[in-house]
């Protein structure tokens, strides 16, 4: 593949900001007041709705296809949770001041974008200023030297009531289903392996927030735990069907993802148990439903350097777009230092009977960043016909499904294609507009994605029939009025 000039990056990337402020996808938050800070991000009218879908897809096709249960839990969590997690020690970015202008920066993200060199963000700070004084780094902004080297926690801290006493908005949102789990497994009265899912906001006081919705220091995740019984993780039968499935997966070493069943990279020894493989799978499977082209998705090994702090085996979901990999989905075998942790520090047991066996369960989870999905679907279904941008996303992720369009702004048109709308609108999301003529009405509605426009002429008015176009192929059918529901849910359905 040709490789890109920075134009043509600029121009994918600025394409879909554009889009996404124009329409009401989202837009910077406070964006009224010069203080606003970065990292903020609000979600307009469409980007709701569409948001609303990714989350719908990823219940369909992971918490209800794997019978898993889902919670919903506080965003601010007691400090014993993130000492008993390790996040209070270790939760940490490696920054440095310029000893000139004061400007502070992220040390391995400077060193990355000034040489191209990756930098494992856990290397020693010694190292890191070695590495910065070989290659001549100095503050980008005013040229001075960098000093002050340290590491910067990410956590927000708050103070809870009058006293202020110490708290911090969840950097992730698992910590609530390890600490709820004894609850969730009694009262589910569940067996081990035990999936809990949760959909909700996160916090992360980024050094330099930047990218749009690619680094946030509010964010969406939506996280799945898989607690196993780690001597029993290759005893489940569930990944038998899946066993075929090619994943594609970029181990430790390789330069480009293989395409291998998951049987082969079991036998292989590329993925440690059954259910891991099948994990992954049904992680990937979900973002080709999602409208990524598999091409396009890779899962990345991550070596000792790269790794979280409490992960055992970590495998990084990406996907390909104009400004390279980015990571959507960490998956991260955590071991047991989860439970653990928590149990040594809370004195609540966390052991349960597995069979015959007690065991402290281990964790494999499935940590997905919503936002930064979100643009990798949006830029990835962001095409141009014709000098016209038409936004082809699978029918089911589009924030509107449908649009009602008179032909011509005046009665009996306005006011039958007005009730045809009142007909829809309880169980679809539609649209009703009149203004502006036809053709740029249709191009509107490209732009946004809607999958389907729907015209009422003057033929409708005599036989109860109407035009609907097609996004993708504009290609136009006459329909009967009562056809017109089946054919939305024929184009809405999932594959
Ligand atoms: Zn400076």
């Amino acid at each position: 593949m040709p490789s890109k000039t920075r134009e043509e990056i600029g121009r994918k990337f600025e394409d879909v900001i554009r889009l996404a402020l124009e329409r009401g996808f989202f837009t910077a938050s406070s964006e009224i007041y010069g203080d606003a800070p970065a990292g903020f991000w609000d979600y307009g009218p469409l980007g709701v709705a569409m948001k609303r879908k990714f989350i719908e897809l990823w219940r369909r096709e992971l918490v209800k296809r794997d019978g898993m249960i889902e919670i919903d839990g506080a965003q601010i969590l007691s400090k014993s949770v993130f000492k008993a997690s390790g996040h209070l020690e270790s939760f940490v970015d490696p920054i440095a001041r310029c000893g000139r202008c004061k400007a502070i920066y992220r040390v391995d993200k400077l060193i990355e974008e000034k040489t191209g060199m990756h930098v494992p963000e856990r290397l020693d700070l010694n190292e890191m200023k070695r590495i910065v004084e070989e290659n001549g780094i100095r503050c980008p902004r005013c040229g001075g030297e960098l000093t002050d080297y340290s590491h910067f926690n990410m956590m927000f801290r708050v103070g809870v009531g009058v006293a202020g006493a110490d708290a911090y908005l969840r950097p992730e949102t698992c910590q609530n289903i390890f600490i709820d789990f004894m609850r969730i497994y009694k009262t589910m009265r569940r067996k081990l392996p035990l999936a809990i899912a949760q959909y909700g906001k996160s916090f992360r006081n980024e050094i330099s927030p930047r990218q749009g919705l690619l680094r946030m220091r509010e964010f969406y995740q939506a996280e799945i735990e898989v607690f196993f019984n780690p001597s029993r993780a290759n005893d489940f039968p569930k990944a038998d069907a899946l066993m075929d499935y090619e994943l594609r997966l970029q181990p430790l070493g390789e330069e480009k993802p293989l395409g291998i069943s998951c049987r082969d990279a079991l036998a292989k020894g590329l993925v440690s148990s059954k259910l891991i493989a099948y994990y992954l799978a049904l992680i990937q499977q979900f973002y080709e439903k999602a409208g990524i082209p598999r091409e396009k998705i890779r899962l990345r090994q991550l070596g000792e350097d790269e790794k979280a702090f409490y992960a055992v085996e970590a495998w990084d979901l990406e996907v390909e777009t104009s400004l390279g990999w980015i990571e959507l989905v960490a998956c991260n075998n955590r071991g047991s230092h989860d439970l653990g942790g928590h149990q040594e520090a809370s004195g609540q047991e966390m052991e349960v009977l597995d069979g015959d066996q007690r065991v402290l369960p281990h964790v494999f989870e499935l940590s997905m960043g919503v936002d930064r999905s979100l643009y990798c679907i949006l830029e990835n279904s962001l095409t141009a016909e014709n000098g016209k941008a038409v936004l082809r996303l699978p029918p089911y992720l589009a924030p509107i499904d449908a649009v009602i369009l008179p032909l011509l702004s005046r009665d009996p048109l306005t006011a039958r294609a007005f009730e045809i709308y009142e007909s829809l609108k309880a169980d679809f999301d539609v649209e009703y507009d009149e203004s502006g003529s036809i053709g740029r009405r249709y191009v509107r509605y490209d732009e946004i994605g809607v999958p389907l426009c729907i015209t009422v002429d003057h033929q409708t008015i005599e036989d109860d029939s109407v035009t609907v176009r097609f996004r993708d192929s504009a290609h136009q059918i006459r329909v009967d009025l009562s056809d017109l529901r089946d054919l939305l849910s024929e184009t809405l359905a999932y594959p």
